[in-house]
């Protein structure tokens, strides 16, 4: 069993890596950005909360998102290992993943980090809301999000360092030339 995060800002392109890696390994997806949208979409309570954060491009509270991933973490029966998209965001939400792991007998294995420049992340995010209409894609919102990801969620690089995980991976070129990098990073440790 191999447990990852796929740490990176907006735009970094942890989605696509996300279902490569999916079917190259076997593990589970779990995006919280995926999930706080099929919420807002169901118009559950904590996607009506959740809505007016994403809108502006700000997080969602720690204790709602933290809930909401273990909850999801265990539905899971016998899982081969997860990847973990957009979460942990804090510090917070990093040690709340590492001690529900740790009750359920497992750890985060990787973290690898998809290193893009700010430049390109917003051509990228623009280009993407001409694709899918995603409504947070819009240049005031990506850069409140690249300013909340810089403040909240850069400091998790070294709290990850600090447990020698930390695997950067140059997040410019082609899919597959990305994906083999990343690739290469989970080998050498698995
Ligand atoms: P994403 O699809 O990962 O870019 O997430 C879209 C939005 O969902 C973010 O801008 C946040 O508002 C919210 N979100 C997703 N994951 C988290 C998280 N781990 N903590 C707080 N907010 C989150």
């Amino acid at each position: 069993m191999v447990n990852i995060v796929l740490f990176g800002p907006p735009g970094s392109g942890k989605g696509t890596q996300s279902e490569k890696l999916i079917e190259k390994y076997g593990l589970t997806h779990i995006s919280t950005g995926d999930i706080l949208r099929a919420q807002v979409a169901a118009e559950t309570e904590l996607g009506l909360k959740a809505k007016a954060f994403m809108d502006k491009g700000e997080l969602i509270p720690d204790e709602d998102v933290i809930a909401m991933l273990v909850n999801r973490v265990k539905e899971e029966n016998d899982p081969k290992g997860f990847i973990f998209d957009g979460f942990p965001r804090t510090v917070a939400q990093a040690e709340a993943l590492d001690s529900s792991l740790k009750e359920l007998g497992m750890k985060v294995d990787i973290m690898v980090s998809l290193e893009v420049e700010r430049d390109e992340l917003i051509k990228r995010l623009l280009n993407r809301a001409k694709l899918t209409g995603r409504v947070d894609d819009t240049l005031e919102v990506i850069e409140n999000r690249l300013d909340v990801y810089n403040r909240q969620t850069l400091p998790l690089k070294d709290f990850y360092k600090e447990m020698n995980k930390y695997a950067p991976v140059d997040g410019v070129g082609s899919i597959d030339d990305i994906f083999e990098r990343i690739t290469a990073k989970i080998d050498a440790i698995s």
